[in-house]
């Protein structure tokens, strides 16, 4: 059986950084062998310069507003970005689908090897079908109008029966959009049929969403009258919208928070109640969508100080200037002084990923056995990367 060798300034594994003179073994097709000394390793040994890594998992993107590239302005808020999305995203379907296959290309060559991506359409299903990725597809059940849960709920229901007849390969779940766009009863009907999945939700992305759910007060109530949405009997629990929800989703293995821009200790403190024991908890942090629609980050220090489990994504880019993910992490690295070990963000970017989007079997990490890819992160200065490094994918 014939080899690839690759030897390089630093070997990422997944959970560690491995030095100099480390060989990475994988088959033709980029099965992983082993890792073995150099002196060991034989001849044919690939030289390369930089780190080499386990290809990167999106946790959080939307094919299919890729189209929607320079289109809303930055940094209005969230309310105001959320109007103009709903108001601006009609296009032609070749339109939709010219700049889906585009973003697909452009996630694949900046070494994506799979992505969790939010649907509402099954534009992106054909893509997806043919892509070398892997993804993991998030239904998206949304609607506030009082009255109106159950209706919406089997909308999505009806693209979720579609994703599973046309890519049956890959999982599908219906996932609750974001705490002021699902109400109780759809919560309810989402965490029936959660059993076993990872749900991921938008969650406190802005500080209106808090004041929503502690006091009725804040800016979403402008969102509900531009869109017409009938808000009444919407009750306040006088809580925070991480710990009123959180309660509701019991049944899912796994939850995904994404942005978690607004998140504070006492929800974090939540988080790790025994009630929750039974689930893993990822925190989706997705910092150029953030700087996008806010100008706000995440914060980073606060999640790593609890243990949180950590994962990146990329958003849309009706909220981003790329899909690249090392552009995630390069944010991460300047918006956290350098702060951040390169080891840590990268496990972020890989194996956390893999296991929040349920593919760690395959994914995520330089495990024997696994066909994780490999990218080649190049332009360092010592261990970190710099604004000049890029990402490219070797397999
Ligand atoms: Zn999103």
């Amino acid at each position: 059986m014939a080899y690839r060798k690759f030897t390089a300034d630093y070997i990422f594994t997944g959970t560690n950084m491995l030095y100099r003179n480390q060989v990475l073994i994988t088959s033709e097709q980029g099965v992983i062998e082993a890792i073995v000394p150099l002196a060991e390793a034989g001849e044919d040994v690939e030289k390369l310069e930089g780190i080499l890594s386990p290809g990167f998992i999106n946790c959080h993107c939307h094919l299919e507003l890729s189209h929607m590239k320079g289109v809303i302005p930055n940094r209005t808020g969230l309310v105001s970005f959320l109007i103009a999305v709903t108001q601006q995203r009609q296009a032609s379907e070749e339109e939709i689908l010219k700049a889906i296959r585009l973003a697909e290309q452009e996630l694949y060559q900046s070494g994506t090897m799979a992505v969790g991506d939010i649907c509402n359409t099954t534009h992106a299903a054909p893509i997806k079908h043919k892509s070398a990725m892997a993804y993991y597809n998030f239904i998206e059940s949304l609607g506030f109008a009082a009255g109106k849960s159950k209706g919406r709920f089997l909308l999505a229901q009806q693209v979720f029966n579609q994703y599973n007849s046309l890519l049956p390969q890959y999982t599908a779940a219906i996932v609750p959009h974001a705490p002021y766009s699902v109400r109780e009863e759809m919560f309810a009907l989402i965490n029936a049929q959660a059993a076993g999945k990872t749900i991921a939700i938008h969650n406190q992305e802005s500080p209106d969403e808090n004041m929503l759910y502690q006091n009725g007060n804040g800016d979403f109530n402008r969102l509900y009258q531009s869109l017409h949405t009938d808000s009444s009997g919407f009750t306040p629990s006088g809580k925070t919208s991480l710990q009123t929800y959180l309660p509701w989703l019991e049944q899912a293995a796994a939850i995904m928070l994404v942005h978690n821009t607004f998140i504070q200790q006492e929800d974090i403190d939540h988080t790790k109640l025994p009630q929750y024991q039974h689930q893993d908890i990822y925190f989706c942090l997705c910092p150029n969508a953030n700087l996008y629609i806010e100008g706000t980050m995440p914060p980073f220090n606060l999640l790593r100080k609890n243990n949180c489990t950590i994962v990146l994504g990329t958003d849309s880019y009706s909220s981003n200037w790329s899909l690249n993910m090392l552009d995630e992490i390069k944010r991460v690295q300047h918006e956290s002084a350098f702060s951040i070990p390169t080891a840590e963000i990268l496990q972020w970017a890989t194996i956390n990923g893999a296991k929040a989007l349920q593919l760690d079997d395959q994914l995520g990490s330089f495990e024997k056995g696994k066909t994780p890819g490999v990218v080649l992160i190049d332009n360092l200065v010592n261990q970190s990367i710099t604004t000049k490094s890029a990402a490219k994918r070797i397999i």
